[in-house]
């Protein structure tokens, strides 16, 4: 690569060496009609500084901006495209469905099989519900957990996201079982009180809110293995211990597997650690691409919900049989269990090339993997909560995402996202990737 290296710590608006005119012009007009041009803040490529390309189609293991500029896709629309861009399978399912109308606002067969097919792949979902986004399905398991437990509090960890409902927008305040402070303007702080944070993998800053609040806490949500602060593993026994609390005082314990669904395990981390929990939300994977979530779990919990029960809750295109469509037909490759072996091969080759590469220049890193979700730090390791994440080199890596960007490799733009693989990614692809990495980070800190 003959590009100029960048002034260090100054991020071109432009990586070098290609054009982005025509994405640069969408961008001004969606600036235009839109608060910050993009419908999902991290899509501004806000915490990498720069602008966002404009998409114009994908396929298998890459996608295409609107200037013709091709990119390796490790964000993979954030998770949900474990077998890649525009799979026939699921192109063919979505385009048979809509051929026979897109809604109904009636039960349709799809919806059935699909709940049917979820639940062979998460047992402890004995029922469950349908709706359009993670979003709605840990709000949905929240109010749920509340009118089952007929407890007011929940409690949360720091750097987990549950997606943008008021309750789960609450970072830590001062130490452990602290009451929340709102982290976003809008959410009423009467509300926010009842979500207690605790730090991930201290189980034993959970044991002390439940002493503080006995009888108080409706419900413990985590990201099983967080994603969503980078990548976090759970420490050992982590999470049979928050199984053995919730337990212990009547509470619920929920895990929010909307991006580990599928991704971790074919049954997600409740299936990869042997923990049942009592609710289980999903998005992501269940719906291939199109708008999907769902919450589950004990049957005599889920049968609170309407019309089963007193808890409210509904959707005009809960259901819609163009994502149920693609969520079966996604769900159906991924009964093959050895697709997941080699899908975990691939990503252990990927995160493994790309702490070669920090070692090889000098640079503390530290990573891992469960399946196909993987993340890397600029860090010594290890980190374990999302305190430690934030003390990792983000300097360098907004430097690193733009070189890498610029060498035709999408990763995450942010430096406290995990990253994913799938299918479509052959071992070419991954070691094609090592080397551009390797090229960008050289670039970095040159
Ligand atoms: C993405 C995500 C959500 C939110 O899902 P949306 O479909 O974006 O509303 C919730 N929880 C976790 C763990 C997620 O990764």
């Amino acid at each position: 690569m003959s590009e100029t290296a960048p002034v260090p710590g100054k991020i071109p608006a432009t990586p070098p060496g290609r054009s982005h005119d025509v994405s640069r012009e969408w961008f001004r007009r969606a600036v235009g009609v839109t608060p910050g041009g993009v419908n999902s803040p991290v899509r501004a490529f806000s915490a990498v500084g720069g602008e966002p390309f404009f998409v114009a189609r994908g396929e298998g293991a890459r996608i295409w901006d609107v200037d013709g500029n091709e990119y390796l896709d490790y964000v993979l629309s954030w998770g949900p495209l474990i077998l890649g861009h525009a799979h026939p399978a699921l192109v063919d399912a979505v385009r048979d469905a809509a051929l026979r109308g897109t809604s109904y606002g009636a039960p349709t067969p799809a919806e059935v099989e699909l709940a049917e097919a979820v639940r062979d792949f998460f047992p402890s979902m004995e029922r469950l519900r349908f709706v359009n986004s993670g979003t709605e399905a840990t709000m949905s398991a929240v109010r749920l957990a509340r009118g089952f437990t007929g407890r007011p509090l929940i409690l949360k960890f720091e750097g987990c996201y549950h997606g943008h409902g008021d309750s789960f927008l609450v970072k830590a305040g001062s130490g452990v079982a602290t009451l929340g402070l709102p982290n976003s303007p809008g959410v009423p702080e009467e509300l926010s009180k009842l979500t207690l944070t605790a730090p991930f993998n201290d189980a034993e800053a959970v044991a002390e809110a439940f002493r503080s609040h006995p009888g108080r806490i409706a419900a413990v949500i985590l990201e099983p293995v967080v994603g969503n602060a980078g990548f976090l593993a759970p420490a050992d026994g982590f999470l049979a211990e928050l199984r053995r609390i919730t337990e212990e005082d009547g509470a619920l314990l929920v895990f929010d597997e909307v991006m580990t669904g599928f991704r971790v395990a074919p049954g997600g981390a409740q299936e990869r650690f042997g923990v049942r929990p009592d609710l289980t939300t999903l998005g992501k994977v269940i719906g291939g691409g199109l708008p999907v979530g769902a919450y589950g779990g004990r049957r005599d919990v889920m049968e609170q919900v309407a019309p089963a029960g007193p808890v409210y809750q509904a959707g005009t295109l809960s259901g819609n049989p163009l994502a149920m469509a693609a969520g079966l037909a996604q769900l159906r490759l991924l009964r093959d269990r050895d697709l997941y072996g080699e899908l975990e091969r691939r990503t252990a080759r990927l995160v493994r090339g790309l702490l070669a590469n920090a070692e090889e220049a000098g640079v503390p890193a530290t990573g891992g993997h469960y399946g196909s979700m993987w993340g890397t730090f600029f860090a010594e390791g290890p980190v374990r909560d999302f305190a430690e994440a934030k003390r990792s080199d983000v300097a360098l890596f907004r430097r690193y995402f733009h070189e890498c960007l610029a060498r035709g490799v999408f990763f995450a733009p942010s430096a406290f996202e995990a990253g994913f693989l799938s299918t479509a990614h052959t071992e070419t692809d991954v070691e094609e990737t090592i080397g551009r990495a390797r090229e960008a980070l050289l670039a970095a800190l040159a």
